[in-house]
C-alpha cells in the first residue's frame, strides 16, 4: 500500500461520520492521495476566498461563457450593488460588475460549461486488476444554491475497476466540475458517483465529502463555526455491502 499526503492542512479525518470501524486492511488496496495541490494547481483552483481572487482576475483577460450571459451576470451584479446603494463614483465598486461577472464564470461557477466526458479519458483495465483505489484529501470549493454563499471541504473517491480504468488526476477533475455551480453538498456527491458509474462503468465507486464548512451555516456564527458536514453517495458493490464502505472509509481517514 502507498500513501502519499501532500496536504499540510490540519483537518480532522475523524470528523468523517459513521467511522467505527475495527476491520483489517484489504491486501491489495491501494491508496493514492495528497495529489491534489499539484493537480488542481491544472484546474486553476484558487486556494483562498479573498484577494487571490482578485489578483487572478487581473492577471486574465479571458472570459468564459458567451458575451450574453457574462451581460446578464453583470448587470444582476450592478442591480445588487445598487440596491444598497453604493457610490458608483467611488473607484471601489464602478469594475466590480465587471469582476463578479468574470469570477463567477472564471472560477466559482465555472463548472456549467465544462463536462466530464471531454475531460476525461478512459483506459482499458488490461491488467484485470481490480483493487480498491482510493483518491483522497482533493480539496474543493463550491457555493450552496440556498444562499449563493461558498462553502468548502475535501472530497475522496474510491471504485473497484471493471473493464476500464481513469487517470488518477481525473477524479479530482470530474468533483471539480461538479463542485463548480451553485449546488447542495450531497447532491455533489452523488453526481460524481452518478457520472463515474455512467463512464466508467466500475464495479462499484462511492464519493464521500468531508470536514465540509459552509459559510451560510459559520457566518452566523453561534457555535455553527465548528460545524462541519460529511456525505457518503455509495454505488454498486459500495451500496451493497457495508464492509465495503467501511474499508473505504477507513482508507480515507487513514493518516500518512
Ligand atoms: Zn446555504
Amino acid at each position: 500500500m502507498t500513501m502519499a499526503n501532500g496536504r499540510n492542512g490540519a483537518h480532522d479525518p475523524e470528523r468523517i461520520e459513521n467511522l467505527s470501524l475495527s476491520l483489517p486492511p484489504v491486501t491489495g488496496g491501494r491508496v493514492v492521495s495528497g495529489f491534489e495541490l499539484a493537480r488542481l494547481e491544472d484546474l486553476d483552483v484558487i486556494e483562498d476566498y479573498g484577494p487571490s481572487y482578485v489578483d487572478a482576475f487581473e492577471q486574465t483577460e479571458v472570459i468564459t461563457g458567451d458575451v450574453e450571459q457574462f451581460n446578464r451576470i453583470r448587470k444582476a451584479i450592478f442591480e445588487l450593488l445598487d440596491a444598497f446603494n453604493v457610490n458608483w463614483d467611488d473607484p471601489n465598486y464602478t469594475e466590480t460588475p465587471d469582476r463578479v461577472a468574470k469570477a463567477y464564470l472564471q472560477f466559482w461557477a465555472n463548472g456549467y460549461a465544462r463536462s466530464a466526458e471531454d475531460e476525461v479519458t478512459l483506459f482499458p483495465n488490461s491488467s484485470g486488476s481490480n483493487d480498491l483505489v482510493v483518491v483522497k484529501d482533493m480539496q474543493f470549493y463550491s457555493l450552496c444554491s440556498h444562499h449563493l454563499a461558498p462553502f468548502k471541504g475535501y472530497g475522496a473517491v474510491a471504485y473497484i475497476a471493471d473493464q476500464h480504468l481513469l487517470g488518477l488526476s481525473k477524479l479530482g477533475r470530474i468533483l471539480d466540475i461538479y463542485a463548480r455551480r451553485f449546488q447542495l453538498q450531497e447532491r455533489i456527491g452523488a453526481q460524481v458517483s452518478d457520472k463515474l458509474m455512467e463512464l466508467l462503468r466500475p464495479r462499484g465507486v462511492m464519493t464521500v465529502l468531508y470536514d465540509v464548512e459552509h459559510l451560510c451555516m459559520s457566518s452566523r456564527g453561534v457555535k455553527l463555526h465548528e460545524a462541519t458536514t460529511s456525505t457518503v453517495a455509495a454505488r454498486g458493490v459500495f451500496r451493497e455491502s457495508a464492509e465495503l464502505r467501511a474499508e473505504a472509509l477507513r482508507l480515507i481517514q487513514a493518516k500518512p
